[in-house]
């Protein structure tokens, strides 16, 4: 199955990225993939976007997901166009918003999953946008609907920021 191509139906991006804003798929996709496995789930998201919400394009501009041994992370929309999210208020429009794929809320990320979604995707934006670390939000921080836990509860935010913390102090 392929979704229609129309990109004109997206928001252009016309501001400088201010924030990155992460998530899990238990906020739109929570029914369809609970836990990460080693298959590619991307594609089955995006056509159940399209089926169910009627969207041309995925609400994230990256996901991370375990596919084989290892952490990919494929770009889904592109950065000229913003993702909006009902529930997140205009101020984080420019947003970079990157899921991690699963649920959080059944099974906690692995480490190297936080890892490697620091390293292969929010250091490289984090430098190119000059966007610091206490802008990097979790779905739930921002979002003006309270019953949303995106991403899960298990998802570790203070370990997650340390992994970049990492990668970001690192000169050469
Ligand atoms: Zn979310």
């Amino acid at each position: 199955m392929r979704v229609p191509f129309k990109p004109v139906y997206l928001k252009k991006a016309y501001k400088k990225f201010m924030y990155i804003i992460i998530h899990d798929y238990s906020c739109k996709f929570g029914t369809l993939n609970k836990v990460d496995t080693k298959g590619i789930s991307v594609q089955d998201v995006r056509n159940y976007n399209w089926i169910w919400y009627n969207e041309f394009e995925l609400p994230y501009h990256f996901i991370c997901e375990k596919i084989g041994q290892d952490f990919e992370t494929v770009m889904c929309r592109p950065l000229s166009y913003y993702c909006e999210y009902e529930d997140i208020p205009s101020v984080y429009l420019p947003s970079v918003h990157i899921a991690i794929a699963g649920n959080y809320n059944v099974i906690a990320p692995e480490q190297r999953a936080y890892q490697q979604i620091g390293y292969r995707s929010i250091a490289s934006i984090m430098r190119w946008f000059s966007i610091p670390i206490s802008n990097i939000k979790m779905h739930w921080e921002v979002s003006a609907d309270k019953t949303i836990h995106c991403p899960g509860d298990l998802f570790d935010k203070d370990k997650f920021l340390a992994n970049i913390r990492s990668l970001i102090l690192v000169k050469r």
